[in-house]
């Protein structure tokens, strides 16, 4: 589990496991012998994918950023997908239960982002999360329920829905601060209203970037996934966050990478972007 501090937050990698996603479509219109030489894809030409959640502990609060897959998947989804569901244990494992979250963030409504919102309970869905109050763009939440044919499979109605209707789930007009140092960001790119998520404390910053940079491999600015409604404007969106990220060594967290979960974009020789590792400072016996 990597763990890290940031000011006086506590930042750590609760990871809901890993699925396999199609190599192809996560990297677009890149050509397989260059991504081939980032990542190993099996037979089927897929991938593992990491599903990592961003635990923030204010001191105050406890805010847990995106959800996973979650255990509720139709079987065909599951058969596609995988349905690791390891969210839960590896937040018991970082030392929390569920009715400790006080706050969840959800990037965007994908499947993929969202899934351990809900859970069932005999017929009824229920918030995983009892005590929390959970935060979307109304937009986002707006395009998924239009159910277009582009993407209607990603949109899951008992993944927010229950919570909408309840009052659980709080919808967003635009970027807000949330909480002193936990705020929100639009990044259109993937969707036209993906969130980001900006963390601040003691003068430092980490993002949870989401799909906008979706793992370490999508640094390039044109390394755009076949998933992104508006590629062109990822790009955009990409640049505008280097443009602060960089220079003011924001830490990245990274939705879907099963091997590097963070770490701090630079600019190296001849403007190429790469990472450098975040060191963390997780060790067993702290648990
Ligand atoms: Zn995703």
């Amino acid at each position: 589990m990597d763990r890290t501090t940031l000011g006086d937050f506590e930042l750590t990698i609760v990871s809901d496991g890993t699925y396999v996603s199609d190599a192809g479509a996560f990297f677009g219109v890149v050509p397989k012998t260059m991504w081939s030489k980032k990542v190993t894809a099996d037979s089927l030409n897929r991938l593992n994918a990491g599903l990592n959640s961003l635990l923030v502990r204010t001191g105050k609060k406890n805010v847990l950023i995106e959800t996973g897959i979650g255990n509720k998947m139709p079987d065909k989804m599951v058969q596609i997908y995988t349905q690791p569901a390891r969210l839960l244990d590896n937040l018991h494992a970082a030392g929390l239960a569920p009715e400790d979250i006080d706050m969840v963030i959800n990037t965007h409504l994908h499947f993929d982002h969202c899934g351990w919102n809900t859970v069932r309970r005999g017929n009824q869905v229920v918030a995983t999360f009892p005590n929390a109050k959970y935060y979307v763009q109304r937009k986002e939440w707006e395009h998924g329920r239009l159910q277009l044919e582009r993407d209607a499979v990603s949109y899951m109605s008992p993944n927010y829905d229950p919570l909408v209707e309840s009052g659980q789930m709080v919808l967003l007009n635009g970027d807000q601060e949330l909480l002193p140092g936990i705020s929100v960001k639009v990044f259109p790119g993937h969707t036209a209203h993906m969130q980001a998520v900006i963390v601040e404390s003691g003068g430092k910053s980490a993002c949870y970037i989401s799909d906008l940079i979706a793992t370490s491999h999508h640094l390039d600015l044109t390394w755009v996934m076949a998933f992104d409604l508006f590629p062109l404007q990822t790009i955009e969106s990409r640049k505008k966050y280097y443009a602060r990220a960089i220079p003011e060594r924001w830490l990245t967290v990274f939705t879907h990478d099963d091997a590097t979960p963070w770490g701090y974009v630079e600019r190296g020789e001849r403007g190429k972007l790469a990472l450098k590792p975040c060191l963390s400072e997780f060790s067993p016996d702290n648990l």
